[in-house]
């Protein structure tokens, strides 16, 4: 398995956005640039996921299209916006077209996603899609943060209100970008 998936493991609609790199705001780097790619995701992904048994480029790229709503969203979130009407009606229509529902498990203060739907892309898409809406829908946005470190970008929860950045790494990287701008200014 390739090393570009180490990071996987947060919550599923963060694992889901962060398929795509965007360290500093302009340019995207695609994770998901095949279907190679995106069955190693399924199967580094801890949460587990319905999964189609060989992913097609057409699904590919329909999960992309999916993803980047979701991206959508989190930004508009991220920055107190409101959120855009089409990527709410495409994530909306991903979660109903699965059947998608939340239950309760046998352990309290548990529950997972099902869904009616036997096709396993469909399950899949609405799987993804009910994380986006339990992020923004129901956990509290105030928490919901995108790392400014350079070469990350990465969307993740600030477990402290004065978080900055979303692993020490980066907290490190920022440090030392930031003392070699200083310097590079004859600033000491
Ligand atoms: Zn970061």
């Amino acid at each position: 398995m390739k090393s570009t998936w180490t990071w996987l493991g947060d919550h599923l609609a963060l694992d889901f956005v962060n398929t795509v790199v965007c360290s500093d705001g302009t340019t995207r780097q695609e994770l998901w640039d095949g279907p190679e790619a995106m069955e190693e995701w399924l199967e580094a992904e801890p949460e587990s996921l319905p999964a189609p048994a060989a992913v097609s480029a057409d699904d590919v790229g329909g999960l992309r299209r999916l993803r980047d709503h979701a991206l959508e969203l989190l930004d508009a979130a991220v920055r107190e916006q409101e959120l855009p009407g089409d990527s709410v009606e495409a994530i909306n229509a991903a979660v109903v077209a699965a059947g998608t529902a939340r239950v309760l498990t046998h352990r309290a203060r548990s529950s997972t996603v099902v869904t009616t739907s036997t096709d396993p892309l469909r399950e899949l898409r609405g799987h993804l899609a009910a994380a986006v809406v339990d992020l923004l829908g129901r956990e509290d946005l105030a928490n919901l943060a995108r790392c400014g470190a350079p070469g990350c970008g990465q969307y993740y929860h600030r477990s402290r209100p004065n978080q900055r950045w979303c692993s020490p790494g980066c907290g490190n990287r920022a440090r030392v970008d930031r003392h070699r701008h200083r310097r590079l200014n004859g600033e000491q």
